[in-house]
């Protein structure tokens, strides 16, 4: 069939002698995956999940069984004791705007001790100056940068917890868009044992978008208090078709709902029209689907490897996230690998994805999706800057075929612009 779509048989072969090299990763990968899936399944059985579950409701969406139900489940699956699990929360950036605005008072500090957090946050938090900031409320940002080679600065974080006024720390587990490592849910428990061991008071939140379900363990079994994540990333499955959690402490979370409605207004209201049934759904599938893409990004990591370009994480590297990055250093091959990803999509295969000069980025950018969520970030999808080293950041593939073919068919457009020249 991968002829039909017109790769050669060259790259065929080159692709199948990786995967059989990648055996036992991917036997590693398939293992997380089914502990996962056994987990998702055993806290939707104690919860007593049951088609009435999968009910619309409408207007302030009092006794909203289903939403309750599928709150629960989130809490059982992440280890917490409370979750919200809301179509209201449009993105990631709200889930965690909502966490931060729920957690913090005019003359709080906020703490990220790995450097600086994701993009959208430098808004929500003020670093760049933006209206309804927190920073507009009195809420203070400080932050200790990550040391040359992406570890921690114990030094650095240990002066900072000085500081009195800080009341959140902000702990990002994927590297995002950034070179930075991603942190595995073990490396965050030792920074988490760092902090409250000389600030018990400090709430410590994660950022766990892209990170959900890709190891056996999540954030707050190693003693994050609350993490915060979006439905059309990973725990969506792919199926959620908008909404964002938010799941931890009891009292933390019941914070979070006042921001989320208003005060006096809690986690009891909130319709979920129609979408619950695809949010259990999604709920069910993530692990396999988080599976797939994680093949997916070793399979690329390890072909580009071997294709003489600088790829980060390593094809040998224990993963935390979903996202993989490959360095083109000319823009052809970037703008060529962004095409190979569109072209071998189910949905706008035939649209030839074209750089712009996007508002809120200092250079052109090109982006790739062929989903069937706008958006969304768990489908095959790739993006980057025009602008040196020309990386590429790719993530998603809901099913490993769909992944297979969407890079072998960047191989494919590669070679024929000549940027690889010797499979
Ligand atoms: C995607 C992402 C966000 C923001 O999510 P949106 O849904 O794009 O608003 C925040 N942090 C990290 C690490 C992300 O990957």
């Amino acid at each position: 069939m991968s002829n039909q779509f017109g790769i050669d048989k060259e790259i065929i072969e080159f692709s199948n002698r990786i995967i059989y090299e990648l055996k036992d990763k991917f036997e590693e990968i398939d293992k997380i995956a089914e502990y996962n899936q056994l987990k998702v399944i055993k806290a939707m059985q104690d919860c007593k999940v049951n088609s009435d579950c999968f009910q619309y409701s409408s207007g302030y969406g009092y006794n909203d069984y289903g939403r309750d139900t599928l709150e629960k489940v989130y809490a059982k699956v992440f280890k917490t004791e409370a979750a919200l699990v809301r179509p209201q929360i449009t993105c990631g950036t709200h889930a965690l705007a909502i966490t931060l605005g729920g957690l913090l008072r005019p003359g709080d500090t906020i703490f990220s001790p790995v450097g600086k957090p994701y993009d959208t946050l430098e808004e929500v938090i003020g670093i760049r100056d933006s209206v309804g900031s927190l920073k507009e409320w009195g809420i203070k940002y400080k932050e200790a940068e990550l040391k040359e080679d992406g570890s921690f600065d114990y030094e650095k974080i240990e002066e900072a917890l000085k500081d009195e006024t800080i009341k959140v720390a902000e702990i990002q587990r994927s590297k995002g868009y950034a070179t930075r490592p991603s942190f595995t849910v073990e490396k965050i428990g030792e920074l988490i044992l760092f902090i409250k061991k000389r600030r018990p008071d400090i709430d410590v939140m994660i950022d766990n978008c892209y990170g959900e379900f890709v190891q056996e363990i999540e954030p707050c079994e190693v003693g994050a208090d609350i993490i915060v994540g979006s439905l059309i990333k990973n725990p969506g499955g792919g199926i959620a078709p908008i909404g964002g959690y938010i799941a931890g402490r009891r009292d933390l979370i019941e914070k979070c709902a006042f921001r989320m409605n208003a005060p006096g207004l809690g986690m009891e209201v909130g319709a979920s029209l129609n979408v619950l049934r695809d949010f259990y759904e999604g709920f069910f599938l993530s692990p396999i689907v988080v599976s797939s893409a994680v093949k997916t990004a070793v399979f690329a990591a390890r072909a580009y490897e071997k294709l003489g370009f600088k790829v980060i994480p390593g094809s040998d590297e224990n993963r935390s996230d979903i996202i993989q990055a490959i360095e083109f250093n000319n823009p052809d091959g970037l703008i060529e690998f962004c095409r190979g990803i569109q072209a071998a999509s189910p949905v706008d295969a035939h649209v030839v994805p074209e750089p712009w000069a996007m508002p809120g980025y200092d250079s052109d950018v090109i982006m790739a999706a062929g989903a069937f969520t706008q958006g969304s970030s768990i489908e095959l999808s790739a993006d980057g800057p025009i602008k040196p080293p020309y990386a590429v950041y790719f993530q998603g593939g809901l099913t490993w075929p769909s992944g297979k073919l969407g890079i072998m068919n960047t191989i494919q457009k590669l070679k024929e612009k000549g940027i690889i020249e010797k499979l």
